[in-house]
Order: structure tokens, then sequence, then C-alpha cells
């Protein structure tokens, strides 16, 4: 039997690891810590009894992946939970636009703009597995849909503050937008943004914004399962410092760009090192995780239906937060993404407790500490938030890249989502590189960052194409 090897056991990793135990290869996954899912592992880091995801949260790609999605993973234990409304926008007077699952629900929700958020979404909601098979993966590509795809794109390409001012009548609607347009870790006048905005939007009405239940180890756990069922073998504190430590055969990499020229030396070309040398990390992301006595107590009562909540208020001051994050700079508001998981998943904490995840958006490798404007954030909308907290674990950048080599300077997306480097990711051989049978599979590969398996599921998928056994 052909062997192949994974470095890395994150949602992509262990993607490839899939696809390759699929086709019948012996496969061996190595990870560097002592519990496989990278940036998909739930973790005790608080108190006794309260469950926190150290990377992701809340899952509307792994949900809708199309890769995932064959691999009836409910099977192997994944149970995917729904808040009544993806995700809720608290604004100063005391309110909340609420992004609803049904389209119907939201239209009449955005009123004035109601008909306009439908145009823009529902094309691409009512095919969202045709969708998703278009914009997750490469970005050059002969596209299977391609009108489904130039429908999108004659509005993707726009940077999300001119959209909103195009589309929007509704400065609330134009807030709602920025927030999910503020996912790409851009600041909101560079092109593209609208993109991410658009596409977070569709996912919030075709597949939903869901969190596993028992925290995204969930889904790696269950990753593993398949995975094991197929064979395929999982090696746990095993970090990998040069290819030679593997056996012959194939190698996939969820690893950083740079990292695999360190791990790879001679093998690959100096043309190909030099064009991952020129790879930019994105920025850093500065993380809370909360125990709580109750609940967040928002002022917009409504923002308990959903489990995540979008604190920055106004689109004018998200865009100002992310484009001082741009700027390596640290704004004095930031934008903060909040998860309530244990509000509809009592796996989470001690029976009536809460935990929650926070995060904003920092320059990369940043050492400044936002715990305090982080807090001041949320407090804004809901006042008596610090008089919760049982407890707190504050992730510098530092901090996430100690626990997952990947997460460079806390670097969360794989690299920048700069124009260039969605086109070209990580250069333009994109998962495969210089040296024959070795590939990258990590998030620094196409579609990028976010729990959904695609940059695994290609790259295995070509290594498949082209390996001469
Ligand atoms: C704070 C934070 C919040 C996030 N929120 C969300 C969210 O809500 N929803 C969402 O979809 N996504 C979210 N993400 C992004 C998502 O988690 C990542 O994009 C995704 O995990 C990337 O998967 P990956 O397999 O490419 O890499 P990773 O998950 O980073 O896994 C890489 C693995 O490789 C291992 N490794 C690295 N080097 C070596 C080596 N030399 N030898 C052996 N093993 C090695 C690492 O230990 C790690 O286990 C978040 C991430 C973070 C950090």
């Amino acid at each position: 039997m052909a062997q192949a090897s994974v470095i890395g056991s994150g949602p992509n990793g262990l993607a490839a690891a899939i696809v390759l135990a699929q086709a019948g290869l012996d496969v061996e996954v190595f990870e560097a810590e002592a519990q496989p899912g990278g940036a998909a592992r739930t973790l005790p880091l608080t108190l006794p009894g309260y469950l926190h995801d150290f990377g992701s949260a809340v899952h509307p790609f792994a949900v809708g992946s199309p890769f995932f999605s064959t691999l009836a993973l409910e099977q192997h234990g994944l149970h995917w939970i729904h808040g009544p409304a993806p995700v809720a926008h608290p604004l100063e007077d005391g309110t909340a636009v609420m992004l609803e699952r049904d389209l119907g629900e939201a239209e009449a929700a955005f009123g004035e703009d109601g008909k306009a958020w439908r145009r823009i979404v529902e094309p691409f909601a009512e095919k969202w597995s045709s969708f998703a098979a278009e914009v997750l993966g490469p970005v050059p590509h002969i596209p299977r849909h391609p009108l489904l795809l130039a429908q999108f794109g004659f509005n993707a390409w726009m940077p999300a503050t001119v959209f909103s001012r195009l589309y929007f009548k509704s400065p609330r609607t134009s807030a709602l937008f920025a927030g999910l347009a503020a996912h790409s870790f851009l600041a909101l006048d560079r092109p593209l943004t609208a993109a991410v905005g658009i596409i977070f939007g569709v996912a919030a009405h075709a597949v939903g914004w869901p969190v596993p239940e028992g925290g995204a180890q969930a889904i790696t756990d269950a990753l593993c399962g398949y995975l094991e069922e197929q064979g395929g073998k999982i090696h746990l504190s095993r970090r990998i410092t040069a290819l030679e430590e593997l056996p012959t055969g194939l190698t996939l990499c969820d690893v950083a760009p740079r990292q695999l020229v360190t791990m790879a030396g001679d093998r690959l070309t100096a043309s190909y090192r030099r064009s991952l040398s020129r790879f930019r990390p994105g920025p850093g992301a500065f993380k809370v995780d909360y125990a709580l006595s109750e609940p967040i107590p928002w002022k917009a009562r409504e923002c308990s239906r959903a489990i995540t909540v979008h604190v920055g208020g106004t689109l004018e001051e998200i865009a100002e937060s992310e484009h001082a994050m741009a700027h390596g700079q640290h704004a004095e508001r930031p934008f903060v993404l909040v998860a309530q998981p244990s509000l509809f998943d009592a796996t989470r904490a001690p029976a009536s407790k809460h935990v929650a995840w926070a995060y904003c958006h920092v320059p990369n490798g940043s050492t400044v500490d936002m715990q305090e404007r982080i807090e001041n954030q949320i407090e804004r909308f809901a006042p008596g938030f610090r008089d919760c907290v049982l407890a707190r674990h504050v992730s510098t950048p530092a901090g996430l890249e100690a626990r997952d080599a990947n997460l460079i300077g806390g670097d969360i997306s794989g690299g920048a989502m700069s124009v260039r480097q969605m086109l070209f990711r990580p250069s333009v051989r994109q998962y495969a590189t210089s040296a024959p049978n070795v590939y990258l599979c990590s998030s620094s590969t196409p579609p990028g960052g976010g729990v959904h398996g695609m940059c695994g599921y290609h790259a295995a998928r070509l290594a498949l194409r082209r390996a001469r056994f």
C-alpha cells in the first residue's frame, strides 16, 4: 500500500488525511501538540468544569463544507446546535440588529433595506452547495457555475464601505454588514471586503452559524474517528522538524509556508523558497476566554437569541477600528467578536454558569494588552459584564502561537487575505511545492482561514492526481 504522511492535525490536515485514506493510502498524521485539532480544539482554560474553544467557536463553513458534508460526521458524535438567530449586533441606543436565519424574517427585520438584502443573498443562499464549491477553493479556476460566480463577482470586488453606501439606507443594516465584512481581517475600505460580508451573510441563511455540542473539539474528534475508521493513524506530541523524519511517499503539510521552508531545506528550489518568504502573515488576534456566573447582561435582550454577537457599534466605528489594526495601530474601541455558546450548549459550563469567547484584531505580533479595551466594549453594550466574570484566560498573539505553531504572530487566517494572497496562496503553485510529492494543505492555501477542510481536500486531491507510486 502507498504511504502518505500528514504534518499537523488541524481541520485541513485531517481533511487531507481522510481524502488520502479514502483513496486507499496508508496514512499517518504527525501532530506536535498533545491534543489533535490545531485551532479547532476545546481546552479547560479557566476553572474546572468550564470548556473553552481555544480557536474556532462558530462554524458556518464546517456545517456548510462541501467536503465535511460528505462524511456523515454525526455518526462520529458531531451534533450541531443553532441559536435562534445567527448574529446579533448591539447598538448604542440599547437595541440590536438581528440577522435572522430565515430570509423572510431577515427581510422583514431589515425594514427599508429588507428587499436589498434579499436581492444580495438569495441567489447564493438558494444554491449553497454550488456556491460553496465555487468560493471555497482556489480563486483562479474554471467555474462549474459561471453565471452564479459572475453574479457574485459583480458585487464581491467592492470595499464593504462602498457596498454599504450603495445598497443600504439604514445605518443599522450598514453596521451589521460591517461586522460581517470585518471577518476578513482587512480595513473595510479594501477591495473584496464586500465579498467576505456577502459570503458570511449568505451562510447565515443557507446553513446557519452553529456550534458543535461540546465545542470545536467535537469536529476534530469526529474527523479523527472517521480517519481511524479508514485505517489512518494519528501520532500526537510528534513535532516534525525536517521532512527526512517522515516515511517515503506523499507528504501533506498542514503548516505555515515559513515552517515548510525550514523543514524542507534544500528539497525546495531557491526561487520557490524566495516566493514563500514573500508570503505575508495576516494581522493577529488578542483573545479572552471567560468563565461567567451568569449570561452576559446585554442591554438589548435580543442579543441572547444569538451565539455570535458583533460588538463594535456603527459601520464608521468598525471601519475605524479595522483601519487602525491594518495600519499597525490599536483601536481604543476595537471591533470585538463574542461567542456565547453555553446559552445553547449546557455541556460547556456547570449548571447555571456560562462561558464566553471574545477576541479583537491587532497588528501581527502585537504585544499590547487589549483586555481592558475588549471588556470596555462589552460593558458598553452589556453594563455589569465585569461583575459576572468568575475567571478569565488571556491569549496574546504570542500565546496563540505557543499553542499552535501555525498561528504566526497571532494570525488566525494562515496569511493576510490581500488580493494578491487570495489569488496566489501562498505562491502561484498554490498546493504544490517545488519538491516532488510534497504539498502544502494548511489555511495558507486556498480558500484560506476557517474550519472547512477545503484546503486539505483540494491539496490531497491534487496530490493523488499527480502521484506516481
Ligand atoms: C482565536 C481563533 C478564532 C477563530 N475563530 C474561528 C471561527 O469561529 N470559525 C472558523 O471557522 N474558524 C475560526 N478560526 C480559524 C480556524 O480555526 C483556522 O482557520 C483553522 O483551524 C485552520 O486549519 P488548519 O488545519 O489550516 O490549521 P490549524 O488548525 O492551525 O492546525 C495546524 C496544526 O498543525 C500542527 N503543527 C504545526 N507545525 C507542526 C509540526 N512542525 N509538526 C507537527 N505538527 C505541527 C499544529 O500543532 C496544529 O495542530 C479561528 C482561529 C483562531 C485561532
